[in-house]
């Protein structure tokens, strides 16, 4: 049985998909997705040796080495441009994640979705897709073991849709009268902040407890740049405290 959040990553991945992988692991989400008949066939990338070899020993004794291949290689080193449609990445960092996708970005010719769990730095990724000029269509959220994760799934959009994408991240009011930049909304959220959820309140409280004692260190040293620095996350703090209580 998958986790909570492999599942929900699963339940992302169109039937009938051609996915890859990229830090796969055990190689657990394309195996359950095999298994299942979801998908055609798979790719299940690894960059280290000894998941690499995880993978490749799951696959085996799944008896599913004619579905999912197993390929050692960084990011998507492993795939041949229109080899796949979608993408997963999950469990690790957004900027990673955004360098992965950047590095191999000639690689996703034929991609339709890229289906993405960063643990950390949420806006890498939202920038990067922003950038891009992929749509991010939707984003969820959940919690397993104390832990809260984002899914953030975008699709490819013709060149001519590419020009709206800004729309998502334009400045706006909330039903307080609180004005929330492009900066904000990259990184907490376009669709969480017009439904805000309770498991993305307690993310932001633990975000805001991060920041706090951030800014404390930050405080401690009388030099100009942590001086500047304490400032700008009391800044942040301050907005997102904004936000989140115009939206309880
Ligand atoms: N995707 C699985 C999941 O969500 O449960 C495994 C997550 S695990 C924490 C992150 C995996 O990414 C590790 O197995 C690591 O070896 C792999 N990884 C890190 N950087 C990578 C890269 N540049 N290319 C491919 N795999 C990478």
């Amino acid at each position: 049985k998958l986790s909570k959040r492999l599942q929900m990553i699963a339940d992302r991945v169109p039937l009938g998909s051609k996915v890859a992988d990229i830090g796969s692991d055990h190689a657990l989400l394309p195996t359950y997705l095999a298994q299942q008949g979801i998908i055609l066939f798979a790719v299940a990338g690894e960059v280290n040796l000894g998941p690499f070899e995880a993978a490749t020993r799951q696959v085996l004794e799944s008896g599913l080495s004619k579905k999912i291949s197993v390929r050692s290689g960084d990011g998507l080193a492993v795939i041949e441009a229109g080899e796949v449609n979608v993408i997963t990445i999950a469990g690790m960092g957004g900027s990673l994640m955004a360098s992965i996708l950047e590095a191999g970005k000639h690689k996703l010719q034929g991609v339709t979705h890229l289906i993405l769990q960063p643990n950390v730095g949420e806006d890498h990724v939202r920038r990067w897709l922003l950038q891009q000029g992929w749509k991010l269509e939707s984003e969820t959220i959940l919690e397993e073991d104390g832990k809260i994760y984002e899914i953030l799934t975008a699709i490819a959009v013709p060149d001519e849709e590419k020009l709206t994408l800004e729309v998502l991240y334009a400045e706006r009011e909330l039903p307080g009268g609180v004005r929330v930049s492009k900066e904000r909304l990259l990184q907490m959220g376009p669709y969480f902040i017009s439904e805000a959820s309770e498991v993305w309140f307690t993310k932001w409280e633990s975000e805001l407890k991060k920041l706090a004692m951030i800014e404390g260190q930050l405080q401690l040293s009388s030099a100009e740049a942590s001086v500047a620095k304490a400032e700008q996350v009391g800044q942040e703090m301050k907005e997102i405290k904004e936000v989140l209580a115009c939206l309880q």
